[in-house]
């Protein structure tokens, strides 16, 4: 009987152990007040370098093409943000403007064009089934572009990023 109890508990322990891990908060999408310095150039670093600059969530999804958890912090906080635009967090180049955000419903920021065409590139995986998106200057991964999807948008394209890997500077008032 004493096994058994003894059992349950350390059951019981080794659960909440595991819940405890699973819940570790999101590091939030950085904002800040002021727009960022443009890039002139295209940016090159070596991993090592890229780490000083971007925080483990970020180095794990825009160098090494991870993926945020849906409907996380990061997500909750981009649904509230207003009238802004977003800057790709390694390398400060304009990508997307929060004119074209959508309500997607996929648990992750959606928009439906980039606001500087020239900063975002896609580029169709090798097996051909999903497009990837990438910061053109710096070859971030930010996620994937879905077309024709009948969003009523008037591109009928999804850009679902990660927000862990955007900066947002919301528009002076
Ligand atoms: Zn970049």
């Amino acid at each position: 009987m004493k096994t058994i109890i003894r059992l349950i508990l350390v059951l019981s322990v080794g659960g909440l152990a595991y819940f405890a891990l699973q819940a570790k908060p999101q590091a939030p999408m950085s904002t800040s007040e002021k727009k960022p310095t443009p890039p002139q150039k295209k940016i090159v670093k070596t991993d090592a370098e890229w780490k000083e600059i971007l925080t483990p969530e970020q180095y794990r999804i825009a160098r090494q093409g991870g993926t945020e958890r849906p409907d996380g912090e990061v997500y909750k906080q981009f649904k509230k943000q207003g009238s802004g635009t977003y800057y790709c967090a390694g390398c400060n180049a304009e990508l997307f403007s929060s004119k074209v955000k959508f309500d997607s419903r996929c648990g992750w920021p959606s928009f439906y064009d980039p606001s500087k065409a020239k900063n975002v590139k896609s580029i169709t995986d090798i097996d051909g089934r999903r497009v990837e998106v990438k910061c053109a200057v710096c070859d971030a991964h930010l996620g994937h572009v879905f077309t024709g999807e009948g969003f009523n948008t008037p591109t009928d394209k999804r850009y679902c990023i990660n927000g862990t890997v955007l900066k947002f500077v919301p528009d002076k008032k």
